[in-house]
């Protein structure tokens, strides 16, 4: 059994509770960049009007505003 004084408690409860908000917060974070970078692979950019769009998944795809035809790229990382 480990031997330690009564007053060194609360130290160490704050410690393991820091700790694992700390972990909580790491995987949230770490789930939104993921949840952003597969939003950021799925957008395709009009190469004729320069226009953010979502496109099917298909080779090619229409832009919505000036109905040019595109192929689906997959952009580089931010
Ligand atoms: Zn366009």
């Amino acid at each position: 059994m480990i031997r330690m004084e009564i007053s060194f408690l609360p130290l160490l409860y704050a410690a393991v509770l820091l700790v694992a908000v700390l972990v909580v917060w790491l995987a949230g974070a770490w789930r939104e960049w993921r949840r952003r970078r597969r939003e950021w692979r799925e957008l395709g950019q009009c190469r004729l009007c320069a226009t953010w769009v979502r496109p099917a998944a298909t080779e090619l795809w229409r832009c919505p505003s000036c109905r040019a035809l595109n192929e689906r790229t997959v952009p580089a990382d931010l």
